[in-house]
């Protein structure tokens, strides 16, 4: 466990670490009779000495006076009807503040969202409607105070999320909230308190009905956190796994074999730790073998140990299913697919330089290479026995590099023929087309470099230059970039 700050700041403290564009703004509210209370998590990550993501500003100023204040070029109506103003801070390059009329509760209709907005006349109201006690501290930078009505400054010193008011009637409000806490706790590396998680089991049908699109959001921040399985385990023992990848459960008490200390689910989670990236390539790993439960067949040889023969793609399958189910968007979800697919690669020596360049081209070129071996040095590191991930990866990583650099050497003018070849052999006068042919002959080399020759060459041109006219568009990249 990371240790908070051992003395936190003080108000005054808290103030010197206000961004002055952001100091400014408040400023220029209090200047025209307003209230400026930072609030929400840009507070608390700087009582915690952490880099805040956002700053957001709560005011009894209504939108339209934020609006005329700030001007239409630097105030933008972003969220109306939740109160929100976007102001343009003067900071370079400009920072968004999300500035937020005092709002209370609405009614919740549905546990989706607020279905209205009630403005409020104080701040003290406007934090009660917040979801946890250390989200609910405001802090008003020209007077440097501190509001805290329910004690978030303890939670932070005691590193615990807690729900504002009676945490199963806030979750019913919001389905979104016990997701958040749990997303949160893996962020911060805090428990949460234990009243506030036994209300997350009693809410998921709340938690069902909220949209793909912010279920996806709060995954995606829990699987930036530093250890994303803190998150994970919570949301298995708490049931929201269940509501969001139900696929993930089978693999609980799914035994794999003697090289793996973990069940598929541990296993899992120990490489979704492991593995460095962006939470897309994260995702990769959290669903790389989320085919292996359904695949798994006994060995017949080795009593006790099984074989998951094709898993990667009976995986490949479901992740598909569920980035659909979760919304990502098309080249995200295309990511996370390719990692579970092409997972299963062991680089021999005796590969060939072709093998090594049908790899690559399989793997979707370098930006396909980055997400395996992410993932494969954190399968190595995930399986816990201090293997060294180069072992496995160094030599086709090497090999991949050499390839690469004699490839890039070759140009169209290393082919064995050339264009007046071309323009013989199809009967045709000069015109870009006979470039991109040229190019296209060269792709085919890439590949297979014993097709440089001049017969064999000759022998593709027809064919080349047929697909070429079928096309529509440019030819593809002659390599993966
Ligand atoms: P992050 O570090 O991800 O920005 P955050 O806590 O600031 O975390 P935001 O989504 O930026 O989260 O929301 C800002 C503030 O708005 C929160 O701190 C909290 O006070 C309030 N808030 C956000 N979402 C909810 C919600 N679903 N229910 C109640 N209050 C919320
Ligand atoms: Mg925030």
């Amino acid at each position: 466990m990371t240790a908070g700050p051992s003395v936190e700041p003080s108000a005054e403290q808290l103030r010197t670490r206000i961004p002055a564009d952001v100091l400014a703004l408040c400023q220029r509210l209090r200047a025209a009779g307003h209230r400026a209370h930072l609030v929400g998590g840009g507070v608390r990550d700087m009582l915690l000495g952490r880099p805040p993501a956002d700053f957001d500003v709560a005011t009894d100023a209504v939108p339209d006076a934020v609006l005329a204040l700030f001007g239409h070029t630097f105030a933008i109506p972003t969220g109306l009807k939740h109160g929100t103003v976007t102001v343009l801070t003067d900071a370079e390059p400009r920072r968004p503040v999300e500035v937020t009329t005092f709002r209370g509760e609405g009614d919740y209709l549905d546990g989706r969202r607020p279905s209205s907005v009630s403005y409020v006349q104080s701040l003290d109201e406007d934090l009660s409607r917040r979801d946890f006690t250390m989200n609910a501290i405001g802090f008003d930078p020209v007077d440097g105070r501190i509001t805290d009505p329910f004690d978030g400054q303890g939670d932070l010193r005691r590193r615990l999320i807690r729900a504002v008011g009676d945490p199963v009637a806030r979750f019913r409000e919001d389905g979104l909230r016990p997701l958040r806490a749990v997303r949160q706790a893996a962020q911060l590396e805090f428990e949460i308190d234990p009243p506030t998680r036994r209300a997350i089991p009693q809410t998921l049908d709340v938690v069902r009905k909220v949209s793909a699109e912010r279920i996806r959001d709060e995954l995606f921040k829990m699987l930036g956190a530093r250890q994303p399985s803190r998150g994970l385990r919570l949301m298995q023992e708490t049931g929201l796994l269940g509501v969001v990848i139900p696929e993930l459960l089978e693999g609980i008490g799914c035994a794999q074999n003697r090289f793996h200390k973990h069940d598929v689910f541990g296993h899992t989670l120990a490489v979704v730790d492991e593995t460095r990236g962006d939470p897309v390539a994260r995702l990769g790993a959290l669903l790389h073998d989320v085919g292996k439960p359904r695949a798994r067949q006994p060995k017949d040889d080795a009593p006790g140990e099984f074989s998951f023969f094709k898993h990667e793609y009976v995986g490949a399958d479901l992740a598909d299913e569920i980035c659909r189910r979760l919304k990502l968007a098309n080249a995200d979800r295309e990511r996370v697919v390719a990692m579970v697919k092409n997972h299963m690669f062991f680089y021999m020596p005796d590969w060939t330089d072709g093998t090594i360049r049908r790899f690559v081209r399989r793997v979707g070129g370098s930006a396909g290479l980055a997400d395996l071996f992410a993932l494969r040095e954190g399968d190595v590191r995930g399986r816990g026995f201090g293997e060294d991930p180069d072992g496995e990866i160094g030599e086709l990583r090497r090999r991949i590099a050499e390839v690469a650099s004699a490839d890039a050497a070759l140009r169209v003018t290393d082919l064995a023929i050339d264009g007046r070849d071309v323009m013989r052999i199809l009967g045709v006068s000069p015109g870009p087309r006979i470039g991109v042919i040229l190019e296209r002959l060269l792709d085919c080399v890439l590949d297979d470099p014993s097709l440089n020759e001049r017969e064999r060459l000759a022998a593709l041109v027809p064919e080349v230059a047929a697909q070429f006219s079928e096309r529509t568009g440019p030819p593809p990249a002659r390599r993966p970039s």
